[in-house]
């Protein structure tokens, strides 16, 4: 697959490591997903992240970044997330059936990197992991020229795919999905 340059990956490699150790050494989240269902996840997002989550999906093949494009739209529909300006519960769309996450490490929101099992039995926020690593994210958002807005993971995303749609060339845009 190619490998697009995430324009707020140097956050990301310290807290990538991390993760590795954590699912070696403390605990696999294999077969679990907990945090990303509606029952814990109300996870709200800088534009650079889901901008990052766009260039991902377009590369991906049509018919698999379709797929995840109609999963992230149910489910701003579902949890009528569109004018949501408060924090609120939802399943994150890329969350897999098998409990898995779509995205891979190098586009995953800054908050899905720092929660983690912490223990073999309990999973938390890593607050001072989280701390350190957002002002380089914020950085990048401001480099990008985004606010500070945040907004629901499907609903971010779905932004930053209308706009990288609307930004290709004519000609590009022929087999996309355009606008949903
Ligand atoms: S961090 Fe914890 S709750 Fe979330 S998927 Fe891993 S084991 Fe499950
Ligand atoms: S992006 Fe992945 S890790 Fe983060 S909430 Fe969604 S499914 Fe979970």
């Amino acid at each position: 697959m190619r490998q697009t340059p995430r324009s707020s990956s140097n956050f990301r490699r310290p807290l990538i490591e991390h993760v590795e150790r954590v699912q070696k050494n403390v605990r696999s989240c294999t077969g679990c997903g907990l945090c990303c269902t509606e029952a814990y996840n109300a996870q709200r997002i800088l534009r650079i992240e889901a901008t990052d989550i766009a260039d991902h999906l377009a590369t991906l093949p049509a018919r698999r970044r379709d797929a995840l494009l109609h999963r992230v739209d149910a489910v701003i529909a579902r949890y009528r997330l569109a004018k949501a300006h408060e924090a609120r519960l939802y399943t994150c769309p890329f969350l897999e059936p098998d409990f898995t996450c779509a995205l891979p490490f190098d586009v995953k929101p800054l908050a899905c990197l720092t929660f983690n099992p912490t223990t073999k039995d309990s999973c938390d926020q890593e607050s001072k992991r989280f701390d350190l690593a957002l002002p380089a994210l914020e950085a990048a958002n401001r480099a990008a020229g985004h606010d500070g807005k945040l907004a629901p993971i499907p609903v971010a995303v779905k932004a930053a795919w209308r706009a990288r749609s609307a930004s290709e060339p004519r000609s590009k845009k022929a087999g996309g999905r355009g606008e949903g």
